[in-house]
């Protein structure tokens, strides 16, 4: 089989479920290649099955004209035109409640890594539990709440994003 291609801003879309083992045919290149996107394509026809290489490539936001990511908090966040293109429409996506928002940071697109797991938001010290509450808009006392009841892939969920310069980590929360 062939190796993956690289997804500078989503490192390892196989481990956070986005992209999947499949013999299903790309309806972009045509072609069984043994992984397909297991998330949505925002686009005016409905597709289901986009290889991760056409994802890649950008030919299957091309063909379709079509976005897997929404590029409006990326605007927000001020990052340039051709970051904001890379991750809306050559990135695979990730799944949230309501509405995924791709988390921004130094003037780059953060890494997505999936959903925290609950040790590493039990090891977060207090300076970072204090700074992570008011990135997600809750009081100290409902956060402390949420992390201990947090279950991976739960709601609330927290998903993990790191700053590609710094390693900084940074969450963003959803719930149903
Ligand atoms: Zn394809
Ligand atoms: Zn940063």
């Amino acid at each position: 089989m062939e190796p993956l291609p690289e997804f500078k801003y989503h490192p390892d879309p196989v481990k956070t479920g986005a992209i999947g083992k499949s013999e299903a045919v790309c309806q972009c290149c045509g072609r069984a290649r043994g992984y397909i996107y297991t998330r949505t394509i925002y686009a005016e026809d409905e597709i289901e099955h986009i290889c991760p290489w056409c994802i890649a490539s950008g030919d299957a936001a091309e063909k379709f004209n079509g976005d897997f990511v929404d590029a409006h908090p990326l605007a927000q966040a001020g990052l340039s035109e051709e970051i904001i293109k890379e991750v809306s429409r050559r990135t695979p996506a990730y799944e949230s409640w309501q509405q995924e928002s791709w988390l921004a940071c130094c003037d780059d697109a953060c890494e997505f890594h999936g959903d925290a797991t609950k040790n590493e938001l039990l090891a977060l010290i207090q300076d970072e539990l204090v700074s992570l509450a008011k990135e997600v808009g809750f009081t100290f006392e409902v956060l402390s709440d949420v992390i201990t009841h947090y279950e991976p892939k739960g709601s609330p969920a927290l998903y993990k994003f790191v700053c590609r310069d710094f390693g900084k980590v940074k969450y963003h929360c959803d719930f149903h």
